[in-house]
């Protein structure tokens, strides 16, 4: 019978330590949804900000060189461009801090900057 008994605790440690990475997963996953600002960079300088939590629908860039940049549902998405390889349409959706999508030929950068910034910089804008 001590086999047993030893065995059943290793089960009921187990389902918790499965209980606890569930939460965990759970906690990381909604956390890491919440607000969030996507950092638009040409030629290395920010050219504008825009909130994750808001639909948007925006074209960068002119002439034949545009990529055109989709918020829905928090994430972020370049779903046209101008650019011979594509790389950015490719690249997805991105959601997550410190996530970025690069358009070489434009010198673009899309990047998410997480939601618990604290304070704006004092030197931009
Ligand atoms: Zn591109």
């Amino acid at each position: 019978m001590e086999w047993l008994k030893t065995h059943r605790n290793d089960a009921i440690l187990i389902a918790v330590l499965l209980l606890l990475g569930g939460a965990l997963a759970v906690f990381l996953y909604a956390t890491r949804q919440n607000g969030g600002y996507v950092s638009v960079q040409v030629d290395g300088e920010t050219v504008m900000k825009l909130p994750l939590s808001e639909d948007t629908r925006i074209v960068l860039g002119e002439g034949g060189h545009t990529n055109t940049l989709v918020i829905t549902d928090g994430a972020a998405q370049v779903v046209e461009a101008g650019c011979p390889d594509q790389i950015c349409v490719n690249h997805g959706a991105i959601r997550y801090a410190g996530e970025s999508i690069v358009c070489l030929p434009h010198r673009l950068v899309v990047s998410v900057e997480g939601g618990q910034e604290s304070g704006i910089d004092a030197g931009t804008g």
